[in-house]
């Protein structure tokens, strides 16, 4: 008798959880059904391979055209054809630029706009100040410009790039970035005060990189936005050359 009440009771408390399990074969997914998986998910996924790029001082000389490997682009791709594959919208944290809030989030909207400009896709969306954006060793899902300190000297600016980068060419693509411009300089307008570090001049440069444009450091491609070194009251990398509109159209479209 004490088992059969045992077993009712037994009976009762599965009953509930296996008709709920009927209830639900749309939670089952057999082998060879397509899961979406959340684009955030996709982002912070551990498989995030991650690039570095580090933007150097150097002083600024006149470039010697045809100094170059012969057949020289003076443009080149971070990871294959790797690129943004959707409109990104940008925190900026104006916190230490020196400058006003204002011009800090003026400049880098213009400058996103210079490589949007060359294209029909539209790469950068919002522009949004946000105190909390910073420089990550982690992929956040968030594209964050912010000033700081990187430990290493003469550097002006650094650019991080997550992605996929090791796959088949086609399957490679860039999911999000972060920018740092280094405190060690002062930044501003460069043609006010030739003195200063040009933010429009670096921020343009380093969003070509968020865009899967590599540095180039010949001689002969001394003059294109994506020439590897800057200095104090530069302002040429504020507008493109035909290499970096080439490299961009290439990923991006006319
Ligand atoms: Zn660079």
């Amino acid at each position: 008798m004490k088992k059969a009440i045992l077993f009712f009771i037994v009976a009762l408390m599965i009953a509930p959880v296996a008709s709920a399990i009927d209830r639900m074969p749309a939670e089952v997914k057999p082998a060879g059904v397509t899961v979406v998986i959340p684009r955030q998910a996709i982002d912070n996924a551990p498989a995030l391979e991650v690039f570095t790029i580090i933007h150097h001082a150097r002083p600024d000389k006149p470039g010697k055209p045809g100094k170059g490997p012969k057949g020289e682009t003076c443009y080149g791709f971070i990871s294959g054809k790797a690129k943004l594959i959707e409109t990104e919208n940008v925190l900026i944290n104006p916190t230490n630029s020196g400058m006003t809030e204002e011009d800090v989030l003026n400049t880098i909207q213009v400058s996103a706009s210079t490589w949007d400009n060359e294209t029909s896709t539209q790469i950068f969306g919002d522009f949004t100040k946000d105190y909390t954006a910073d420089f990550d060793t982690y992929a956040d899902g968030r594209n964050e410009v912010s000033f700081g300190n990187y430990p290493q000297n003469g550097v002006i600016a650094v650019t991080r790039i997550w992605g996929y980068f090791s796959g088949k060419p086609n399957s490679r693509y860039i999911s999000q970035f972060d920018i740092m411009f280094d405190t060690d300089f002062a930044w501003g307008d460069a043609e006010i005060d030739a003195t200063l570090m040009d933010l429009q001049n670096i921020a343009t440069h380093e969003l070509g990189h968020t865009t899967g444009l590599n540095d180039t450091y010949s001689d002969s491609c001394k003059e294109v936005t994506m020439y590897g070194y800057s200095a104090y009251g530069e302002t040429k990398k504020r507008t493109l050359e035909t290499p970096d509109i080439s490299g961009l159209q290439i990923l991006y479209g006319i």
